[in-house]
């Protein structure tokens, strides 16, 4: 008979129980850590179309070792407790690796945004916001919500409005949601944060040939042939990073509708603008397209990057998976028994918890940013210009004195003489802290004879994390 396949939240449980029986946690703790502390489950009813339209959504709260709990808000019909309540785990797990002082939280509502106009969708969304704002699970000091699967800038600019509306005088009232709008107190870079985070992620794997060879590649990034599920924010970013910067190959994209995949590599940016004016990925001329995107995600690659939604690797097709690795862009993508099975093929898995960090990290810059109510960069900037520019005209100088009449060039001068502006400072706070949170996991994979994956390591650093700060509390 066949194994039954474990849902998304005891795959997540089951990691971690994985972790913590290599860990020596009393097992109070260890359940204290583990139990979704709360899930708070609303049903709204919002007049569209001249009928009342009830919807159901949660927001969890899963671990509050450290405050605000942070997480995204998912728009799904799939949207149910034990998803919202697995997300909000990861959650706790992910800021702990990449070292963001928040613990981890959720939200989802059951609502297809296809199915409403903009303005339908902003009742709805300000309606939720509302019913959540009123119980603090949205407030900047204690749960800070982000764009997820569904949700973009657009939903986090009502929801913030909306958090004002109700707190007139809350001077922080900004820093109740992230991925906002620019001009609504977001930040530079946050909209690409995820992909960016994912392509900083494999740059770093890339660093370390001793891993590169546990996955059965050598060399960089360039060339490598990269497969993607999802053209969305995540997979969009990352995908045209990986192929416009660092040289790689999209041979496959698979959407909805079906897969596109082409051994000379797609162009990204065209058949991204193809999906915004067709809807779907289907009809795009320059490539071949394959009605079961899902068999795609079997076909021969260097990476794979499955990038929207969970359990698409299980154990049905784990072991007809050609790729030497995969960086789980989407969370929980593969299921526990795939992970397995993946693992004994010696595919090496970069964890969704790491892998996708990167929008957790930059949420924290723009809470931050939000806190301090100045740009970063805004005080040092030209400072920075006016001291570079010192230093070259010296140089300039003591060379002409010499007779030698050096002069840089202009390339240089350029490069060297601006100050960073704020999208530099968080590309460089980014590529920080994937490079740092990947050393963490990587110390512990090679470090320990029980460890042989980067998952179970992830999960081994973060747990510690949060174990020592509910200690530090006296639990
Ligand atoms: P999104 O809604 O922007 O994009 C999802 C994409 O996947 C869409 O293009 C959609 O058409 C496609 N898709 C949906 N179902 C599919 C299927 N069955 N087969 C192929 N394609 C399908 O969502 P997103 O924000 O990019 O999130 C994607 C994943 O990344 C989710 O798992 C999310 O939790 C995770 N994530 C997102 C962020 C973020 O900052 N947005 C951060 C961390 C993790």
């Amino acid at each position: 008979m066949a194994r039954q396949e474990p849902t998304f939240r005891d795959n997540v449980d089951l990691m971690f129980n994985r972790a913590v029986a290599l860990m020596d946690l009393s097992p109070g703790l260890e359940e204290k850590i583990r139990v979704c502390n709360a899930t708070y489950t609303v049903r709204f009813g919002v007049r569209l179309r001249g009928a009342i339209h009830t919807f159901t959504g949660y927001r969890s709260v899963h671990s509050e070792h450290m405050e605000p709990v942070k997480g995204g808000i998912r728009y799904a019909m799939s949207v149910n407790q034990n998803e919202v309540e697995a997300l909000a785990a990861l959650m706790t797990y992910k800021c702990a690796l990449v070292e963001t002082p928040f613990g981890g939280s959720k939200g989802g509502l059951c609502v297809d945004p296809r199915d409403w106009d903009e303005h339908e969708m902003e009742q709805i969304t300000r309606r939720f916001a509302y019913e959540l704002a009123k119980r603090d699970l949205i407030n900047p000091a204690q749960n800070v919500p982000a764009p997820d699967m569904g949700t973009s800038e657009r939903e986090m600019a009502w929801i913030a409005d909306q958090y004002r509306r109700m707190n007139t005088t809350d001077i922080n009232a900004a820093a109740c949601v992230t991925g906002k709008p620019l001009n609504a107190g977001g930040i530079s870079g946050r909209v690409e944060a995820t992909g960016r985070g994912v392509q900083y992620a494999l740059q770093e794997f890339f660093r370390h040939p001793e891993d590169v060879k546990k996955a059965g590649l050598s060399g960089q990034l360039d060339g490598k042939r990269v497969i993607v599920q999802g053209l969305g924010n995540v997979g969009y970013h990352a995908a045209k990073f990986l192929s416009e910067e660092d040289g790689a190959k999209v041979t496959g994209i698979i959407e909805r509708d079906g897969a596109l995949y082409s051994d000379a590599g797609l162009d990204v940016e065209k058949v991204a603008q193809w999906m915004r004016s067709h809807g779907g990925v289907k009809g795009y001329p320059d490539a071949r397209h394959s009605e079961d995107g899902a068999a795609v995600l079997m076909h021969d690659c260097d990476i794979l990057i499955p990038a929207a939604m969970e359990g698409v690797i299980t154990m049905e097709n784990a072991d007809q998976v050609k790729a030497k690795m995969i960086i789980e862009a989407a969370n929980g993508p593969i299921t526990a028994g795939a992970n397995d099975i993946l693992a004994e093929r010696g595919v090496v898995i970069i964890p969704d918890l790491y892998a996708n960090a990167g929008g957790v990290t930059v949420s924290y810059f723009e809470w931050v940013k939000n806190l301090s109510h100045i740009r970063f960069g805004r005080m040092q900037r030209r400072q920075e210009e006016a001291r570079h520019t010192l230093i070259v005209n010296e140089l300039e100088r003591l060379s002409a004195d010499k007779g030698f009449n050096w002069e840089l060039s202009r390339d240089f001068k350029a490069k060297y003489l601006e100050g960073a502006d704020e999208l530099q400072l968080v590309r460089s706070g980014l590529d920080d802290t994937m490079r740092t949170a990947y050393q963490a996991m990587r110390e512990v994979w090679h470090g320990r004879d029980d460890v042989d994956d980067l998952r179970t390591a992830a999960f081994l650093v973060s747990i510690g994390r949060v174990a020592a700060s509910y200690r530090a509390k006296g639990l």
